[in-house]
């Protein structure tokens, strides 16, 4: 068996041995190793990639990840790198006009933690950091194509013939993990939407376009939604473009092309239409989920992040669900260790399936329903309008139960917020406070 090293070099040694592999060097599986390490772990990543890193633009972090990043002692070098925006405000594509907002200096308020956004590259370089400081063991060009329980532990096999094992094996290999079909004959389920993304300097956008970046704005429009907020301090201007694209729908293989891009934001108010040209056009993203699946544990191998429960992004939660993921491991491995420093490793698996699959199953679920209102059309849509136009700004019954605490156990996990009760007869009679 060869030693396993960074840049796929590999020598006739017995690769050190680790208490747990990782697979996956994406944002879940290193700051699943950084938490693992912590609690004393010798821990190693495989990842198939040459090198680490993430493409893509920015992303958001709420404050149920935001609070684990501060027990991490993590929060503030990546509000270094971030931005604080001080609302979130949700407007309708079309006619340009506001539709509801959240506050985001008092939701700092009500969960003790900031909303950050924050360039994806800088997320993972912030973990990839983390990681090499704890000495967490960082292989590249291993990619994973086998796993087996052994009865003491559990073993990958890789593309190369090599293997290797550990006592446990966490599975963070993304939306088309191969870990997963241990548990479940499933594929990705396509949206038929596709998303493009843009990162461009404050300074190369158009001065009258009066881009303010102490919001992050979302304008929600028939099919489609324009995403908008700033990087690095205001550096950066990060735009997301999602529309359902008519190829996907008439079953064209072909599907999401940039010639489409243009035509689904024709009919968008002038501000969504200014942002267009903006759009990397050399490179898109076809939007999956996968049905929820309720076990993510075989023996040994446990699965994590995409990997158990790829959403769809409505939400902002999929990265967080795996950095949660993650911290709910490492907390019941810290509550589970003896006098003598074993680890009740049953026990901590048990803790981890009991409580993270029905919490991302219900995100995985509200997602698709959140999206769903997004793209509404016709007389649905104004019916939406009204509703969110109604609704008392400082509501926080639709995040209580995604922006608390974490829970590590069933009894934590708090009840789901009421959905928009879009198929009654009246509109809720809510008023909006202007605090
Ligand atoms: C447009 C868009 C916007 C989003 N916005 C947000 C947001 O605002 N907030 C948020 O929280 N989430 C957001 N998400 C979701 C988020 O990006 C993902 O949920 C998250 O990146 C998943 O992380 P992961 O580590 O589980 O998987 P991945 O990032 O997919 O990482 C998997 C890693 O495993 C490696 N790998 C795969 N197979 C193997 C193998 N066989 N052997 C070894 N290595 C392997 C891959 O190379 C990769 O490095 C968004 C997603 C999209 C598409």
């Amino acid at each position: 068996m060869g030693r396993l090293q960074a840049g796929g070099m590999s020598t006739p040694t017995t690769p050190t041995p680790v208490d747990v592999l990782v697979v996956g060097g994406g944002i879940g599986g290193l700051s699943t190793a950084f938490a693992l390490s912590r609690e004393g772990l010798r821990v190693r990543v495989l990842e198939q990639a040459a090198e680490l890193g993430e493409v893509g633009a920015g992303i958001q972090l709420a404050p149920n990840c935001t609070r684990i990043l501060d027990d991490y002692g993590l929060l503030e070098e990546a509000t270094s790198l971030g931005v604080l925006p001080r609302s979130m405000v949700m407007r309708d594509a079309l006619d340009g006009s506001e539709l509801t907002r959240l506050d985001l200096i008092d939701l700092q308020r009500r969960y003790g933690f900031p909303y950050m956004v924050i360039h994806r590259g800088d997320l993972h370089a912030l973990f990839l950091r983390a990681c090499r400081r704890a000495g967490v063991d960082l292989v590249t060009s291993a990619k994973v194509t086998g796993y087996e329980n052994t009865g003491a532990g559990a073993r990958v096999t890789l593309a190369d013939g090599r293997t290797d094992q550990a006592r446990i094996v966490i599975a963070a290999d993304g939306l088309h993990s191969v870990a997963r079909k241990l548990l479940v004959d499933d594929e990705p389920v396509s949206s038929a939407y596709v998303a493009y993304r843009g990162t461009v300097p404050i300074d190369q956008v158009a001065p009258e376009r009066n881009v303010d970046l102490s919001e992050v704005s979302v304008h929600v429009g028939p099919r489609c939604h324009f995403v908008l907020y700033g990087l690095r301090g205001g550096e950066l201007l990060n735009q997301v473009a999602v529309f359902e694209s008519p190829k996907a729908r008439a079953g064209e293989e072909d599907w999401g092309t940039p010639d489409e891009l243009d035509d689904a934001f024709a009919a968008a108010c002038p501000e969504v239409r200014a942002g267009i040209p903006l759009m990397w056009r050399d490179r898109w993203w076809r939007m999956y989920d996968r049905d929820p699946i309720m076990t993510w544990v075989h023996g040994d191998i446990a699965l994590l992040g995409d990997a158990a429960h790829p959403p769809l992004q409505y939400l902002a939660q999929g990265a967080i669900m795996a950095i949660e993921d993650g911290w709910v491991l490492a907390r019941h491995v810290a509550a589970r260790r003896a006098a003598d420093g074993a680890i009740d490793w049953p026990g901590v698996l048990t803790a981890y399936e009991a409580v993270r699959p029905e919490h991302c199953r219900r995100v995985l679920l509200t997602a698709r329903d959140w999206g769903d209102l997004w793209h509404l059309d016709g007389p649905r849509r104004l019916r939406r309008n009204a509703i969110l136009r109604a609704r008392d700004v400082y509501d926080y019954s639709f995040t209580e139960w995604l922006y608390g605490p974490t829970a590590l156990t069933p009894e934590e996990e708090p009840p789901m917020f009421t959905p928009i009760p879009l198929d009654s007869a009246e509109v809720p009679a809510l008023s909006r406070r202007t605090r």
